[in-house]
């Protein structure tokens, strides 16, 4: 059985797709796609050698070695061009994941679907999905053992038709608060209109996170504490309006 956060990132993997999860750690995914039948052919990239090890070790143990390529390599240098239609990134900080995409760019055409579960930093996954004519097609959130987990889904913007920019423009909610272009890009423009109660426990919390932070920073002297204060109260001013 997969975990719920895992459980929910496979159903955002359309049924016939040549899969390819970067980061896979134990290919615990690709292999509860095949074992579906959900996937005709997968690929799961890691870079580093112990988790490659256990890869390898789970997709023979269950048989799936005709069906799923375990590769050792950085981000989307496992896979050629064209050979994925899907790509699942999970699990790992948004930056990086950012990062894996932008330097992997080349290996994205033809790719028709990201599912990807940052667990920290969304906000970086949102920019480049936007700066890079991909359209997020929906988000998820959800709660397992304490902790909160997102996964975007994005298509590529020829696919999609709909300009990206969209979902980005300033939102007005029924109370008059008008959510911008940077709450937004955190917060996500599903989530945002969907208001989830998981949503808001989340928000809240990092809420909280950042009083404590400018409580502390209240007591410095120095100007850059002040203006860092000034930033992040200015930041907690943002959230709490939308919340
Ligand atoms: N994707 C699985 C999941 O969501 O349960 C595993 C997540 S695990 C916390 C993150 C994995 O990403 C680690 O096994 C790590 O070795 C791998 N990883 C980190 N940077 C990577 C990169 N640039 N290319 C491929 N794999 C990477």
């Amino acid at each position: 059985r997969l975990s719920k956060r895992l459980g929910k990132i496979a159903q955002e993997v359309p049924a016939g797709s040549r899969l390819a999860d970067i980061g896979s750690d134990h290919a615990l995914l690709p292999s509860y796609l095949a074992k579906q039948g959900t996937i005709i052919q997968g690929i799961a990239g890691e870079v580093n050698p112990g988790p490659y090890d256990a890869a390898v070790k789970q997709v023979r143990a269950s048989g799936l070695e005709k069906v799923i390529d375990v590769r050792l390599g950085d981000g989307l240098a496992v896979i050629a061009p064209g050979e994925a239609d899907v790509i699942t990134i999970a699990g790992m900080g948004g930056v990086l994941i950012a990062s894996i995409l932008e330097a992997g760019k080349a290996k994205l055409e033809g790719v028709r679907r990201l599912v990807l579960q940052p667990n920290v930093g969304e906000a970086a996954v949102r920019e480049w999905l936007l700066g890079n004519g991909w359209f997020l097609t929906g988000e998820h959130i959800l709660e397992e053992d304490g902790k909160i987990y997102e996964i975007l889904t994005a298509v590529p913007r020829t696919e999609s038709g709909a300009d990206p920019e969209s979902l980005y423009e300033p939102l007005t909610m029924a109370d008059g608060i008008t959510a911008d272009r940077a709450v937004l890009l955190s917060m996500g423009p599903y989530l945002v209109r969907e208001a989830s109660a998981v949503w808001t426990k989340k928000w809240t919390y990092e809420l909280d996170k950042l009083r404590k932070i400018c409580d502390n920073l209240a007591g410095s002297e120095t100007e850059a504490s002040r203006s860092k204060e000034a930033e992040f109260r200015a930041e907690m001013k943002r959230i709490e309006e939308v919340l």
